[in-house]
């Protein structure tokens, strides 16, 4: 009857109700129907779904699918699978606290993320391990079907004491490469970032597939492997689990630091061993974390399914408060958990607790980043009295600070003006604090340092053009190379200008090379004002928003030869190798050529070639591009010992020349420019 039921659902119904149709008995026997059903297949022992983990854990995972499917169709979109991630961040936090610098691409929502899982493992439990983690929720999915499969082994005893080592040392490389390099040294192999990125540039694919096999070997056919052994991540929780050790091993280090220096990988190793030695002693948390899985003797009755159910193979049905050092608080057992009140948390019905901390650490963590920023790099210098003295103003719109090394550059170019006294760069805003000596220098004199003047050449005037318009005008928000590389961008894609110079000036001073049969001054505004830029990048389009505003007044319109032209846009080259310094003047003689070629931008660019092929030749030391009124002028440099004057005109005649690259990589090309043999 009961298969009946499920093949005719009509017929059978109407069997069961009989010729006429009686509500009451109907819906009795389909109840008794239930009944019978529920009790042949025991729905009671069915899973239940645990509505406090599953709904965040699914969350994670579509906001994954969602950072790897956005690219496919918004193309301006790059994914950044590390934005949210509280372990980068707490690498970024130690390299801070470290080295005044954050690691690069770092920014404060990760350390705010990381601050938040500190403040969460050491108040509730590892939360994130069980509601955020993506390897966590793959390899406990993993380790069902290893079990399933009945192909899953779990270590105990000796073994496992001693595997538990490996995250820890893990935790120590991790750690001790992010602070000495400021580059996150887990992206390197974390199966995590190497498997959503695509294996990008910063994996080195060798560690990734190693850590990966690891990864799902180790959960498929060892319980919780990557969790329990490898998982740096879980050190982390673990050491703050021990808080009282942590809070002691930090403060001897700074006690010891205040007499005497050591460095901090000493402190980062004794964190480590003893987190270490506590866990394979212990096995137990301490006083923290606050909350725990309690189990009442009274109304439990032994039945093993919280045994069966934790994914992290604690024996809940042996423990009045389950403080194992695995337990992350993942509330499975409570929820399985047959009897009523049998499992509670902290003796009480608080079950939704872990993933309400875990949404508030979270929204605490984005709100906190969204309205402050730390420095991506902080560095000051010059004598403690000066420092004391200094002003300091903020310097915004410098779009070259991106990361860690742009941040680094600038710094170090601001370290040879006079009068700067440190930076605070700031990546988020592309900003930079400049501190400096009001006697030496002031902010005027800072920003005319960081602009670089250029010469920019965009393409060659049309043959039957004689004469090129120049456009001088004021503009503001041009400030560095980046903004640079936009305007030359912008100027490019209208495809009638053919070059631009600039000057410091408060407005900078910029004068553009056009053509005045196709372009305007009322045009040459509008586009310089354009509030976006389209690029090209790799194949991809790229849309980039510029704020260049130009200054009120007249735009100053004049004509020039194409001649003079070209002149403005050449940039003489002098470049020395192959030992120039340790030969006298006597030493030396010049070949000289007239090298018409090389007033165009484009050809001077392909010198660097055939600069090269010379080079081959330890004779020739030094080469040299000049003006010669409008004649452009090349002069190469040689040892008369070495190498004579015909042998030089030969090898700048070769129609074959070979470029020598780095790591000994040569290339054989054309010879870019067509010079006749000279006797
Ligand atoms: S705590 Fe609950 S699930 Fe665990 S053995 Fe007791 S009754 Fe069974
Ligand atoms: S003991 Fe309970 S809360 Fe802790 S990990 Fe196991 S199932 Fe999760």
């Amino acid at each position: 009857m009961l298969t009946n039921f499920f093949v005719h659902p009509f017929r059978s119904i109407f069997l069961i109700t009989g010729n006429g149709f009686n509500t009451s008995t109907a819906f009795l026997k389909v109840y008794s129907l239930y009944i019978c059903f529920r009790k042949k297949y025991d729905m009671s022992k069915r899973k239940k779904i645990n509505f406090c983990r599953k709904p965040l854990q699914w969350a994670i995972l579509l906001l994954l699918v969602y950072l790897l499917v956005r690219p496919f169709f918004d193309k301006q979109y790059i994914s950044d699978f590390e934005a949210y991630c509280p372990f980068g961040g707490m690498q970024a936090f130690a390299t801070f606290l470290a080295n005044n610098t954050l690691a690069c691409s770092m920014t404060l929502l990760q350390i705010a993320m990381g601050i938040a899982l500190i403040a969460g493992t050491i108040l509730v439990s590892k939360m994130f391990c069980s509601f955020i983690c993506p390897i966590g929720f793959f390899t406990e999915f993993l380790g069902k079907w290893g079990k399933k499969l009945k192909m899953q082994y779990t270590f105990s005893g000796i073994p496992d004491r001693l595997l538990r080592s490996l995250k820890y040392i893990l935790f120590f490389l991790t750690f001790y490469f992010t602070m000495t390099t400021s580059e996150l040294f887990c992206k390197k192999y974390d199966p995590y970032y190497a498997v959503f990125s695509g294996f990008s540039v910063d994996v080195m694919v060798w560690y990734a597939l190693a850590a990966l096999f690891v990864t799902i070997a180790g959960s498929f056919f060892i319980h919780q492997f990557w969790c329990k052994y490898v998982c740096p991540l879980g050190a982390v929780a673990n050491t703050f689990s021990f808080t009282l050790v942590f809070i002691i091993i930090t403060g001897l280090y700074f006690l010891y630091n205040i007499v005497f220096q050591l460095h901090w990988s000493i402190y980062l190793a004794a964190i480590a061993i003893s987190a270490y030695t506590i866990e394979l002693l212990k096995m137990k948390t301490g006083f923290f974390p606050l909350f725990r899985v309690t189990r009442n003797p009274d109304k439990c009755t032994q039945c093993k399914i919280c045994d069966k159910t934790c994914p992290m193979a604690i024996p809940v049905s042996s423990l009045t408060t389950v403080n194992h050092i695995d337990c992350h608080l993942c509330t499975d057992c409570v929820t399985q958990c047959p009897e009523k009140g049998a499992l509670l948390i902290n003796k009480r019905k608080l079950t939704f607790l872990p993933p309400l901390v875990v949404v508030i650490l979270i929204v605490a963590a984005l709100i906190f980043a969204s309205i402050t920023e730390i420095p991506t790099v902080n560095i000051r210098w010059g004598e403690p009295d000066q420092q004391k003295k200094s002003n300091v103003f903020i310097q915004e719109g410098l779009s070259s600070i991106k990361c860690f090394g742009s941040a680094t550059s600038f710094i170090e170019q601001m370290k040879n003006v006079k009068g700067v006294t440190g930076v605070a760069a700031f990546v988020k805003s592309h900003s930079a604090k400049i501190y400096f000596d009001p006697k030496l220098t002031s902010p005027f004199a800072i920003r005319k340092a960081i602009f670089t003047p250029v010469i920019t050449f965009i393409s060659e005037p049309e043959k039957s053009k004689n004469t090129v318009t120049i456009a001088e005008i004021g503009i503001y928000n041009f400030l560095d190379a980046n903004d640079e590389l936009l305007f030359y961008e912008k100027l490019k894609q209208q495809g009638a200008f053919y070059g631009f110079e600039t000057e410091f000036g408060e407005p900078i001073k910029i004068r553009i090379f056009f053509d005045n049969g196709k372009i305007t001054p009322d045009m040459i505004v509008d586009i310089i004002e354009k509030e976006e830029i389209k690029l090209k990048i790799d194949g991809q389009e790229l849309i980039e928003k510029t704020h260049f505003k130009v200054a009120q007044g007249e735009v100053r319109i004049a004509d020039i030869s194409k001649s003079v032209f070209y002149q403005r846009m050449f940039t003489p080259v002098d470049d020395t190798f192959n030992n120039f310094d340790s030969f006298s003047p006597e030493q030396l003689a010049v070949v000289e050529i007239v090298l018409p070629e090389l007033l165009i931008p484009a050809m001077q660019d392909k010198l660097l070639y055939l600069e090269s092929h010379l080079s081959g030749n330890d004779g020739i030391v030094r080469l040299q591009t000049q003006l010669n009124y409008d004649k452009p002028l090349l002069r190469i440099h040689y040892v008369i010992a070495k190498v004579q004057a015909k042998e030089v005109y030969k090898l700048l005649s070769d129609k074959k020349i070979t470029v020598y690259y780095k790591k000994g990589k040569t290339e054989v090309m054309d010879n870019p420019f067509d010079i006749p043999l000279h006797k």
